[in-house]
């Protein structure tokens, strides 16, 4: 056996999740190991596109956005932790322009966007690559910061030990006091399963939930999985790949073959793709040039101005592919994109086990069983940091 690595405290991700809990247990003074599955970019988080949460519009407030979340939920998000994303969203943004996160501005202020569930215009924006320019940002932070960085070695066994915990992960072995779970969902394995396509990175598969369920950890809403209305289903090359949400926040429509718009373009994720689904199994849809069901996302209706400021990414690739989105409608059909659910944590996003906290994607409850877009990276953010600062201080106790 390799020999034992000790430090205070050992985070599994290199998601948003896991580079912010990191970050902030270094910061409080931890010796910090921070593990990835595979390279320290690779994770859902960098692909995240359309954008983040939080209440600066002049008629929002926390806890109105505590609100749309809850509702969006269908009342089953833990209100506990709603109002902790809530409340320190703003604050959050203020620390992620600290680390050099440009959000994209307006007349003097943040340009917001109204998206899905939300009652008002609240989701900031860095052009269509919002999740790059975060992990970026806390990567950069954390490379320059004490905390040691291991990639390629994924966490494959975790045993309570003497004083807390040990970890096998790839080659390497870790004693650490306390465990920052932070290893995002299981979409790109349940997907793989069910033989459908998903927006996912291959690394989530949901083993480190599985491990932490061994050890007694318990959890909530695992089988709460979201699909993504917008997956791209034509032309081929896009197939699987989110479309911003920010289409429809910016005025895109959904259409039947009839060309007939047939749902609120801004209901909450669920609601929207369910109206999918029914549309095309009233054979009201549309089918792709390779034989898939799919339905117009009429991308004609965004301002040219919009799409150039918000969208660049989106249309970049499309254009790429010989389709020009501000022309012609595009096909789309959804697609499985996320894990609403995860491991029971409180506010200090400690798990039901001692010196276990679990933070981002792996964690359940502040989602409830539909998540609203743009309420994830801010939960990584704002959990991240709160499961790191609670984990250094356990760990220094
Ligand atoms: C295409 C796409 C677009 C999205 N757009 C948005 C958006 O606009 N706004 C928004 O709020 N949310 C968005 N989301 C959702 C959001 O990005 C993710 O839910 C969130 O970033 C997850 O962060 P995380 O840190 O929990 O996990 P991830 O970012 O997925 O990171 C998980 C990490 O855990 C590691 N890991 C996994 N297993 C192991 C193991 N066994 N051992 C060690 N490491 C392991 C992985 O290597 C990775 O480093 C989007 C998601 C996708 C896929």
């Amino acid at each position: 056996m390799a020999t034992p690595m000790s430090f205070d405290l050992l985070v599994v991700g290199s998601g948003a999740s896991g580079l912010a809990a990191a970050l902030s247990a270094e910061r409080a003074g931890a010796r910090v190991a921070l593990v990835a599955k595979d390279s320290v970019q690779s994770c859902n988080s960098a692909k995240a596109q359309g954008g983040i949460q939080a209440a600066f519009g002049e008629d929002d407030s926390p806890d109105i956005h505590a609100e749309d979340v809850w509702r969006s939920s269908h009342e089953t998000a833990d209100r506990r932790l709603v109002e902790v994303l809530t409340s320190e969203a703003p604050d959050t943004i203020h620390r992620l322009e600290e680390l050099g996160v440009e959000f994209t501005r307006e007349n003097g202020g943040y340009r917001l966007a109204r998206c899905g569930g939300a009652t008002r215009r609240r989701l900031l924006q860095v052009g269509d690559r919002t999740g790059h320019a975060i992990t970026k940002a806390l990567r950069e932070a954390l490379e320059a910061s004490t905390a040691q960085i291991f990639p390629k070695s994924p966490l494959h066994e975790l045993e309570r030990s003497t004083g807390g915990w040990r970890a096998r992960c790839g080659e390497h072995v870790f004693d650490a006091q306390t465990v920052v779970l932070a290893a995002g969902g299981r979409c790109f394995r349940e997907a793989r399963e069910r033989g459908e396509l998903s927006t996912n990175h291959p690394g989530a598969t949901g083993e480190v939930t599985r491990i932490a369920l061994e050890l007694g950890a318990e959890a909530r809403d695992l089988d709460a999985l979201q699909y993504h209305p917008n997956g791209g289903a034509w032309p081929a090359t896009m197939q699987g790949y989110s479309i911003p949400e920010t289409t429809r926040a910016y005025g895109a429509t959904l259409l039947n073959a009839e060309r007939e718009e047939f749902t609120d373009p801004l209901g909450p994720r669920d609601a929207v793709a369910q109206a999918i689904f029914d549309e095309v199994d009233a054979g009201r849809g549309v089918e792709t040039p390779d034989g898939r069901p799919a339905v117009y996302l009429d991308t004609t209706r965004i301002a040219e101005r919009d799409a150039e400021i918000s969208l660049p990414y989106m249309l970049r690739r499309y254009r790429a592919a010989g389709i020009d989105p501000l022309a012609e409608p595009i096909l789309t059909y959804p697609v499985l994109h996320y894990q609403n659910g995860g491991l029971v944590i409180d506010e200090q996003a400690e798990t039901t086990l001692d010196g276990l906290y679990a933070c981002g994607e792996i964690a359940g409850g502040t989602h409830g069983r539909n998540r609203m877009m743009g309420n994830s990276l801010l939960e990584c953010c704002v959990f991240g940091r709160r499961a790191g600062r609670a984990a250094a201080e356990k760990a220094r106790a």
